[in-house]
């Protein structure tokens, strides 16, 4: 166990006062903001877990031993000490890092996940405002292909996903919002939440992340980036060639909270004219909270572009106007919030399942490889993954 509770120490994350940025070798004692904590002391994780009860821990990325532990995880990264196959690191907890964590887990490797958000889903996403959800991301799922349909299946039957409107419409959401969608995935994968990587780079001794506190003191033999291809260019400059072939359309999206319902529009529209494109009843998904009827309207990718750069509260009035013009009566609007998603949807896919760099110690993947879509995110994560398993 004390072998376990130095790798964690390795990772970085446990930032005590003074203590230098890459940790001391393995076997020290570990120490986080909860107090310090000694391999002797048995099984530190739930020692850690336990202390931190009633404790005030200022974040998850304060503390991810404390906040995340779980028995069956604890067990299962207990394991992955032991694991034969390389290891792997995935930047992004979205559909398609979670895909490839999910089945690389299975063929008995543990990767590490590192994710700049708090939750997981990516642009599959749910946002809380007070008591209200809203998906203001992807606002549902169909399954074209065997494999995200198999995906699917399981999630219904496991109660993270359900079908939403007319059965001819193969459309599905995640339960209780679209994030849940992810959440099969990444059950016992372990990941690092509020760890933005800013850089990456290969030495003889593998993959050292960055984040802006400075380098891990992890190494990784093999990196799968799954963050959109803008982003990833950013981290990956010299791959200019084959990252700016893609191109990404951005997305304005309002939510709103009314005091008065509107029966008289459809659950869901989508809209090929005007400044909007997808107008959705989010209050009719399934096992959404009961309240005020909430809606997410999203603004099409040529109105997106061109109020990009407004604020956003000069570009929740315009989308409240315009969803006002669709619905013939000024909606009674109880909570109004834009969100913009400069990177939404891919216009120009890559063309494959993923990129290969690096001799093929680095991977990039998304729906941006293949196509606006979670599935396709789904794909690219399963093709990382198998590329990576051989
Ligand atoms: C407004 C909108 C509406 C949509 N509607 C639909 C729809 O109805 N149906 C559908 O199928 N699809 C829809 N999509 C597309 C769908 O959401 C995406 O195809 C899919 O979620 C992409 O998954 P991904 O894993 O490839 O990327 P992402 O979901 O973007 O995941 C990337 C993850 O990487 C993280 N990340 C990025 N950079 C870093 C970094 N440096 N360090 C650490 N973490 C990082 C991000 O926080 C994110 O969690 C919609 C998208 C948007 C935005």
């Amino acid at each position: 166990m004390s072998g376990f509770l130095s790798s964690r120490h390795r990772s970085g994350h446990c930032p005590a006062p003074g203590r230098p940025r890459v940790s001391p070798p393995a076997r020290s004692v570990l120490s986080c903001s909860c107090g310090p904590l000694s391999p002797d002391r048995g099984c530190g994780l739930y020692e850690a877990r336990a202390a931190c009860k009633g404790t005030a821990v200022e974040s998850r990325a304060c503390c991810h031993i404390c906040t995340g532990c779980t028995k069956d995880t604890h067990e299962r990264k207990a394991d992955s000490m032991d694991q034969a196959g390389p290891r792997v690191a995935i930047i992004g907890a979205g559909i398609a890092g979670l895909s490839c964590a999910a089945r690389l887990r299975a063929a008995g490797i543990w990767p590490v996940v590192f994710e700049k958000s708090r939750g997981i889903g990516g642009r599959t996403a749910t946002r809380r405002a007070q008591a209200l959800r809203f998906d203001h991301g992807a606002q549902y799922v169909t399954a074209k292909g065997p494999g995200f349909a198999m995906y699917l299946g399981r999630a219904i039957t496991a109660g993270h996903a359900s079908r939403w409107g007319a059965p001819a419409l193969g459309r599905h959401v995640g339960l209780p919002g679209m994030s849940g969608l992810a959440q099969p995935l990444a059950d016992g994968v372990e990941i690092r939440f509020g760890t933005e990587i800013r850089a990456a780079r290969h030495g003889p001794d593998g993959w050292t992340l960055s984040t802006d506190d400075g380098p891990l003191a992890d190494r990784f033999d093999r990196l799968v980036c799954t963050c959109p291809a803008p982003q990833a260019l950013r981290l990956f400059p010299d791959l200019g060639g084959a990252l700016a072939h893609v191109e990404m359309a951005p997305c304005w999206a309002l939510m709103l909270a009314l005091d008065t319902p509107m029966p008289h529009l459809p659950d869901a529209e989508k809209l090929s004219e005007g400044p909007l494109s997808f107008v959705a009843r989010n209050a009719s998904k399934p096992a959404r909270d009961p309240g005020p009827e909430t809606w997410v309207i999203h603004a099409s990718p040529d109105w997106s572009r061109a109020h990009l750069e407004l604020e956003k509260e000069t570009v929740r009035d315009l989308l409240a106007q315009a969803f006002a013009a669709h619905a013939g009566q000024a909606p009674a609007i109880a909570h109004a919030t834009a969100h913009r998603w400069r990177f939404a949807m891919v216009t120009r896919p890559l063309g494959q399942p993923f990129l290969s760099a690096r001799d093929g110690h680095l991977l990039l993947g998304g729906d941006w490889a293949l196509g606006p879509r979670v599935e396709a995110a789904f794909d690219s994560g399963h093709a990382m993954a198998k590329a990576l398993i051989g």
